[in-house]
């Protein structure tokens, strides 16, 4: 099941392409911990109160009847705490034709070297332990109570950047923010200049890094 903290059905600065189909996943572990000078949605950092758990199949038979567009977006809190969830629902977009972009604040090497993994220690918040047991492949309770879950493995990595796009990764900088004047006209979706738009599915497929050219997404977004 995948927590959601809200949707925006008709985003129009959350990737290439115009009007996307927008999904808030739910936590953010560094909002908590070590929050991103300037972060845009504070409200998703905690994994308590209110959400919305909602299944693949559902969620992919919404985007099938409401996001004729086919352009989805996956943004947080912090997307890939829920790989384990997300990935049922990719394959099927995938294989229906969608154009799939997703944030993340982690780097997207250390994701695809090491996958994820995070040890939850005393004194964080309990919330945020119970829903890693949810979103974990693996979790071990160690003997001073902190427990270190495996979110997701390099192989699981992998798979998800030949699901899905477009990456953008790095949390926002506001020393580097963009300017209008730079490439925030309407419809741009990086809000500073140390975020990478990484070309997942060739990168996937030739085993190098690949990043896509802001100038190539702007001409894309422009026709
Ligand atoms: S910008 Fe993203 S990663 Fe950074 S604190 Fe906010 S939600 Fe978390």
């Amino acid at each position: 099941m995948l927590n959601l903290l809200g949707v925006n059905k008709n985003s129009l600065t959350a990737g290439p392409g115009g009007e996307r189909f927008e999904i808030f996943l739910k936590g953010c572990i560094r909002g908590l911990i070590n929050p991103c000078p300037g972060c845009f949605n504070e409200s998703s950092w905690t994994f308590a109160g209110e959400s919305r758990e909602i299944s693949a199949e559902e969620l992919h038979s919404i985007l099938l009847n409401e996001a004729h567009h086919r352009r989805f977006t996956v943004c947080g809190g912090e997307p890939m705490l829920q790989v384990k969830a997300l990935l049922p629902l990719l394959r099927k977009l995938s294989k229906d034709g969608f154009h799939t972009t997703m944030y993340t604040a982690y780097d997207a090497e250390k994701l695809l070297k090491g996958g994820l993994a995070f040890t939850w220690r005393e004194g964080m918040e309990e919330a945020m332990r119970e829903r890693l047991m949810q979103y974990a492949v693996s979790y071990q309770v160690k003997a001073d109570g902190s427990v270190v879950f495996r979110i997701a493995t390099p192989e699981m990595m992998e798979e998800l950047f030949s699901l899905i796009d477009l990456l953008v990764d790095g949390d926002y900088q506001p020393t580097k923010r963009l300017t209008q004047s730079d490439t925030m006209e309407e419809g741009w979706f990086v809000g500073s200049s140390n975020q990478r738009l990484i070309d997942t599915k060739t990168t996937a497929m030739l085993g190098r890094f690949v990043y896509d050219e802001p100038e190539r997404i702007k001409e894309a977004m422009l026709k």
